[in-house]
Parts: structure tokens; C-alpha cells; sequence
């Protein structure tokens, strides 16, 4: 398992948790509850934190990162073929044409 994503509320980690699952990959949240329980660790060893499988920690670390960049605006239309496109996409996934500056 790969560690691709830890935040120091539950809240953060849970929304990204949604994310992962959203895009299919299956993940696993760790240390839901072990906040302040163990003394010694660094704090940031005790916050909540998502892994998934090996094989899924690239398409995760994207997957996140995109998310971490969506916009709330509006939808948007591919300049190069016309499709519609959630504004969390930056680029067309039909044609892979770049979203129109905002
Ligand atoms: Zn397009």
C-alpha cells in the first residue's frame, strides 16, 4: 500500500477519499481515530490518511491533484470539438484540447 494523500482534519481526508472512489480506486483510510492517541509519534504521523494499492498510486496522486486544482466555476465547452466539459477538467478528454483561459 501506498500512502497518497494525509491532512490534518477527517473532513479533508474524507473528500478525497470520495474523490478516489469516484475515479474507481479503492482506498483505505488509516488512523480515523488514532489522533492525539499516540504521544510519541510526530503529529503528522497520527493525522488521517488514505493508501491504496501500489499499482494505483500514480493514477491516485493525479487523480488528486487534479481535484485539488477543480475550479467551482461553470461548465465549459471544448473550443476544438464542442463537447461539454465539468469545469474540474482542464482539458477535453475527448480531444485533449486545453480549457479556454477563464
Ligand atoms: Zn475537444
Amino acid at each position: 500500500m501506498k500512502r497518497v494523500y494525509r491532512a490534518a482534519t477527517l473532513l479533508q481526508v474524507a473528500h478525497a477519499r470520495n474523490v478516489l472512489l469516484t475515479a474507481g480506486i479503492r482506498c483505505e483510510l488509516r488512523n480515523q481515530y488514532l489522533a492525539g492517541a499516540l504521544g510519541d509519534l510526530p503529529m503528522m504521523e497520527t493525522w488521517p490518511q488514505l493508501l491504496v494499492e501500489d499499482a494505483d498510486e500514480q493514477y491516485a496522486l493525479s487523480v488528486l491533484a487534479r481535484a485539488a486544482r477543480a475550479t467551482t466555476g461553470p461548465a465549459w465547452t471544448c473550443p476544438v470539438c464542442g463537447e461539454r466539459l465539468e469545469p474540474q477538467f482542464t482539458s477535453c478528454w475527448r480531444c485533449g484540447a486545453e480549457a479556454p483561459p477563464a
